[in-house]
C-alpha cells in the first residue's frame, strides 16, 4: 500500500473509533490537551437543561442504570442563582424522577420556605443521578462517571452560590476530602463560585441537634448570595 493509502486507512479507523465512543453515549470526546467540550449551545437556559435531561435519561455510563426506575436529573429554575446539591436519589425520588421528595425533601422544603423562597426559585439536584440500590453510598467510580452531568448543569445555571448538602456533595464540588466540620469551617469554591457546605437533611432527621448549625449555614448562604447579587447588579 502506498503512503496515501495507509493514511486513508488510519483516518478511517480513527473515525470508526470515535463513532463507537459517541454511540456509547459520549458526545464530547476529550482529545489529549483539549478541554471538555462546553455544553453551551443555542437556546435559553431552560432549553439547554431540557436537552441535557433528555440525554441523561438514556445514560448507561455506570451500573446504576440497571436498577433505576427513573433518572433524577434535577428540578427548579436558575431564577435566583441558588443551587442545592444532595448525594443521590433515594426510593421516593427514584419512583417519581424528582429530587428531594421524600422525608429529607420535606425538610429541605422547610429550609427553602424559611429563606422566604419557593422551591421553584432554586435549582435542586444530586451528585449522582440514579439511585444506588438500598440507598447505599455512591461509589467513587459512579460519582466520577456521573459528575460530568453536574458540571454541565452548573455551567448552564451559572449559580451565584451553591449549597452542598452533606459530605458527598461537598467533596465532589470542592475536590477536597475533609470532615463535615472542616467543610463547614472553610471557604469552599467550585470553579470560582462559593460553596456553602452543610449537613444533609437526612442527617438532621436522624440527629435533630444538627438543625441549628444547618440554619447558621443557611444564613451564611443568604449573605453570600445577597453579596453576589449586588456585585452582578453593579456590573457595568
Ligand atoms: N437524598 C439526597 O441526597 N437526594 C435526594 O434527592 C433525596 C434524598
Ligand atoms: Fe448515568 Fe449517572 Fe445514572 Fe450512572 S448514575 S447511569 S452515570 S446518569
Amino acid at each position: 500500500m502506498n503512503k496515501s493509502g495507509e493514511l486513508l486507512e488510519v483516518v478511517s479507523a480513527a473515525k470508526s473509533y470515535f463513532r463507537t465512543r459517541v454511540s456509547m453515549g459520549e458526545d464530547s470526546i476529550v482529545l489529549s490537551g483539549a478541554k471538555r467540550k462546553s455544553v453551551a449551545s443555542t437556546g435559553s437556559q431552560a432549553e439547554i437543561l431540557a436537552r441535557l435531561e433528555k440525554k441523561v435519561a438514556r445514560c448507561k455510563r455506570c451500573p446504576l442504570h440497571k436498577t433505576r426506575t427513573h433518572v433524577v436529573f434535577g428540578s427548579g429554575t436558575g431564577k435566583t442563582g441558588i443551587v442545592f446539591i444532595g448525594e443521590a436519589p433515594g426510593r421516593d425520588e427514584d419512583l417519581q424522577g424528582v429530587p428531594f421528595v421524600g422525608r429529607a425533601g420535606q425538610l429541605l422544603n422547610r429550609i427553602i420556605e424559611a429563606m422566604k423562597l419557593a422551591r421553584e426559585d432554586v435549582y435542586i439536584t444530586n451528585v449522582v443521578k440514579c439511585r444506588p440500590e438500598g440507598n447505599r453510598d455512591p461509589l467513587p467510580q459512579e460519582i466520577e462517571l456521573c459528575s460530568a452531568y453536574l458540571a454541565d448543569q452548573l455551567e448552564t445555571l451559572k449559580p451565584k452560590v451553591i449549597c452542598a448538602l452533606g459530605r458527598f456533595a461537598a467533596q465532589a464540588l470542592s475536590g477536597l476530602k475533609l470532615s463535615m466540620a472542616d467543610y463547614r469551617k472553610n471557604e469552599l469554591f467550585y470553579k470560582g463560585t462559593r460553596v456553602i457546605a452543610t449537613y444533609h437533611p437526612a442527617a438532621c432527621l436522624r440527629n435533630p441537634s444538627l438543625k441549628r448549625p444547618v440554619w447558621e449555614d443557611i444564613q451564611k448562604l443568604m449573605e453570600v448570595w445577597k453579596k453576589a447579587c449586588t456585585k452582578t447588579e453593579n456590573r457595568p
